[in-house]
């Protein structure tokens, strides 16, 4: 089969024609990929950071984001047969700690992640467990289905911070970012302010329902234009996606006193924080978001698009047919696109 593969310690992935298809497993899913998107972690695995360096195997299949239809199934397999359109969730776990045993799955202490500590699907094929497999609703297209991995983050976060008639600060509309300022919107956010140093990503969030757009490139005057829209108090609840030292602070100082954060951007490394300004006097609530509440969000996230309630188009920019590859990935780095899709049917 066709596959994209981490083929050495350095930069680029190598595009192969003849990997061997998945062997599969008796509680295995074959998948035939059709689309799949290319994530912020995929372009740390592209440039091979310190990160990717001490995380991903060299010789693996990229990519964990996707849709596809079942092509085989293990003997153990009941739930699917070929055919089905499919998609599935990413982070494996054997489903006998503490966190998958009490609902919480989605932070199990032995999860392995697709495309990044085994085989993933920038290929025609991926195998993965039939317990993580997700029937794709018919309604729903396979541009939609191979984002819900990114778009479960946002729905995730939104929802774990409770936005309903509430002013959020979004720092941070990459991706992840954009989609949760479509997602809180939908959710009933009362007010919805972003910080980006991406003038572009600004302008998108506010055709996407942010009601203000600051440029953190300009001082941190924003964070009093903040305050002064919520009687001083500032933002409820703070949603940090950027991963960007400044806007934890900038994030924190703009947050109101007892007011809810939760983070999803992840800092390259330690970050220096005023815990005592920020947290504790602050009194607020800090969450820490990871992945997607397995099936929770998924759920929530299907109802949602069903219901149209989101605008995914906008973020949906690309789709490349796998072979050029390459510019599927300059058009990501280059921020010329956003959600970037491989094409394999
Ligand atoms: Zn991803």
């Amino acid at each position: 089969m066709r596959a994209l593969v981490k083929h050495h310690a350095g930069e680029g992935l190598e595009f192969v024609g003849d990997r061997p298809i998945p062997e599969l497993g008796p509680l295995d899913v074959l998948i035939r990929v059709t689309k799949a998107g290319i994530c912020g972690t995929d372009r740390h695995i592209w440039q091979w950071d310190d990160w990717a360096a001490g995380r991903i195997p060299v010789g693996i299949v990229t990519g964990h984001e996707f849709a596809g239809v079942v092509e085989r199934v293990g003997p153990a397999v009941r739930l699917f047969s070929p055919g089905r359109r499919v998609s599935a969730e990413g982070h494996l776990t054997a489903g006998l700690d503490y966190n998958s045993r009490t609902g919480n799955a989605h932070i199990a202490r032995d999860t392995k992640i697709i495309g990044i500590d085994r085989d993933g699907c920038f290929a025609d094929y991926v195998c993965v467990p039939e317990s993580n497999v997700w029937p794709i609703h018919e309604s729903i297209p396979d541009e939609v289905a191979a984002a819900f991995d990114p778009l479960g983050n946002a729905v995730h976060t939104v929802m774990a911070a409770d936005v309903s008639a509430k002013s959020v600060l979004i720092t941070g509309v990459g991706i992840i970012g954009l989609m949760a300022v479509t997602v809180a919107k939908a959710a009933g956010a009362a007010r919805i302010f972003c910080s980006d140093v991406d003038a572009r990503r600004l302008k998108l969030a506010k055709e996407l329902g942010a009601d203000e757009a600051f440029d953190a490139t300009e001082g941190d005057g924003w964070i009093d234009e903040i305050r002064r829209a919520t009687r001083g108090e500032g933002a409820d609840v703070l949603l940090e996606m950027s991963g960007a030292e400044p806007a934890f602070d900038t994030g924190f100082r703009a947050l109101r006193n007892g007011g809810t954060a939760a983070l999803l951007g992840l800092p390259a490394k330690s970050l220096s924080f005023d815990f005592t300004q920020h947290i504790i006097f602050k009194g607020c609530k800090v969450l820490g978001i990871n992945g997607r509440k397995m099936w929770e969000t998924w759920y929530q996230m299907e109802q949602l698009v069903l219901a149209g309630r989101l605008q995914l188009e906008p973020i949906i920019t690309h789709t490349f047919p796998i072979e050029h590859y390459e510019r599927a990935f300059e058009t990501m780095i280059s921020g010329e696109g956003i959600k970037v899709l491989l094409s394999m049917d």
